[in-house]
């Protein structure tokens, strides 16, 4: 198995009223997290009331959501839930989630987005625990059990387990009578609380907010990096939430997460990723028009940037107009984790077919939102020419990307990486471009609004080191 697993993942977890199931609302809350991980899903539940906890058990299989969870069910109106997202040679039931834990003869569950950097040092502290998979929930899970049997309450094991996890991880967890959710201190990956506003007291914590439209609950906030964010049945009848803050170090949100991997229509660590990326269009714009027909974006993941790209010009009387050139089938799966660069190049043939009447004899600016092995974009350009463009000129709404990420996106092959050790002039030659720009990194953080950014793929410098780490409680 592959020991550099990422886990870049979807999470969800619910507090639900007593007396109901949450099951399809977990199930409807990852379908819409489905971007975030497409290997394997699964889903925990409990029954939950004022006077006790009952556990329901796990549900969970490989596949997208429909495939993983069709025909199955777990009772309960507490729940998590995951999705994972797969990288070569990890695919295994093993490695799926959320994870069960046995530990003082409680169980609990807990499912986990995110990468941590120091678990060789973890697993030779935790000696005496066995691990059944490669996944750092599971050492994640273990460390807190370690904790637990020295006799501390939940809580405290869960603070002293966040004192020594170094890395990125949002988690939830399903214990006895509460949903926990723990954002890391840096805040890498996005987690945010929802609320039901029909059902007084329903209280969901998900990856992105478009899991908390999925189920008609509105946004209240993110989890702070750092926070320990609790929903339980306390005293009475109503779900309680409560708050921890526990660690505090520099916030360095993935930039990634705006650039590609979050959905447009959601809003994480309080910023729309659409406006975010329309802006990086119109800011690429301004840093690099080049005079041209059309400007096509690379669907999916250029069409916000080319819209921005395409608003620019609007806004500065460019005599330009925003296509489609290129249709997508969405039927075809992904292409960026097939193993081997032959077949990358045969599926993008079939995932991407060009309009020859919108293409042919035209000047073309074609917008993605970044380049990687510059598989696609290479390819890309060698169809428009096919189909007759004049100039091929390409746009990227995010900067050049020389480093592998240690918190979770995959990343993982820095030899393979076209910008490692080229210049932009040298790219645009191997891939066939009559130009090529990115964004600049200030562009970047502009649109973006905040320079609590991580954007260690860029630079090689990683915002965590363990000494800053820093308790506050
Ligand atoms: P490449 O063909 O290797 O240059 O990959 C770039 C394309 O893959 C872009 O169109 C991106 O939208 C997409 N992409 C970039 N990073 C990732 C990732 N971690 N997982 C999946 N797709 C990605």
């Amino acid at each position: 198995m592959n020991e550099n697993l990422k886990e870049a993942c979807g999470i969800f977890g619910i507090a639900g009223k007593e007396n109901t199931n949450i099951y399809s609302k977990i199930y409807y809350g990852l379908f819409a997290l489905q971007h975030r991980g497409q290997e394997s899903a699964g889903i925990a539940g409990a029954m939950v009331n004022a006077n006790g906890f009952k556990q329901k058990g796990i549900v969970k299989d490989m596949g997208i959501v429909p495939e993983a969870l069709r025909n199955k069910f777990v009772e309960g109106n507490f729940g998590i839930g995951h999705v994972r997202y797969s990288t070569t040679g990890s695919s295994s039931i093993e490695n799926s989630q959320p994870i069960q834990i046995k530990c003082n003869d409680e169980i609990f569950a807990i499912a986990h987005n995110g990468n941590i950097v120091n678990t060789a040092e973890i697993k030779q502290k935790l000696r005496v625990a066995t691990f059944l998979t490669t996944s750092d929930s599971e050492v994640i899970a273990n460390l807190i059990a370690h904790h637990y049997v020295s006799g501390k309450n939940f809580l405290e094991c869960l603070k002293q387990a966040m004192k020594e996890i170094v890395g990125s991880y949002c988690l939830v967890i399903l214990y006895q009578n509460k949903i926990i959710a723990v954002r890391d201190p840096n805040g890498f990956r996005p987690l945010v609380i929802g609320k039901n506003e029909d059902e007084e007291g329903e209280i969901c914590v998900a990856s992105e907010t478009c899991a908390l439209d999925a189920i008609g609950f509105s946004y209240m906030r993110d989890v702070e990096p750092g926070e320990i964010f609790v929903a339980e049945y306390a005293k009475g009848m109503k779900i309680s939430s409560s708050t921890y803050s526990v660690l505090k170090d520099k916030i360095s949100y993935c930039m990634f997460e705006y650039v590609y991997f979050a959905r447009a229509d959601s809003v994480i660590n309080n910023a729309s990723v659409y406006q975010v990326r329309k802006e990086m269009g119109k800011i690429l714009a301004s840093e690099s028009y080049v005079d041209a027909d059309i400007v096509i974006p690379v669907p999916d993941s250029g069409i916000t940037a080319a819209i921005g790209y395409a608003e620019w010009c609007i806004e500065h009387s460019k005599r330009i107009c925003y296509s489609e050139g290129l249709m997508k089938n969405r039927y075809v799966g992904r292409t960026f984790i097939l193993p081997n660069q032959a077949d990358r190049e045969k599926e993008l043939c079939t995932k991407l077919n060009p309009i020859k009447t919108e293409i042919d004899g035209k000047r073309i600016v074609l917008i993605d939102d970044s380049i990687v092995r510059g598989t696609t974009i290479k390819r890309l350009i060698k169809i428009l020419r096919d189909k007759g463009a004049k100039e091929v000129h390409i746009r990227v709404s995010c900067p050049p990307i020389k480093f592998t990420c240690k918190f979770g996106i995959d990343m993982q092959t820095a030899k393979e990486f076209i910008a490692r050790d080229k210049s932009i002039d040298e790219i645009a030659a191997l891939i066939g471009a009559d130009s090529l720009q990115y964004i600049s990194r200030d562009g970047l953080v502009k649109a973006i609004g905040t320079e609590n950014l991580c954007y260690a793929c860029l630079t090689g410098i990683s915002p965590v080191t363990e000494k800053q780490t820093k308790l506050i409680e």
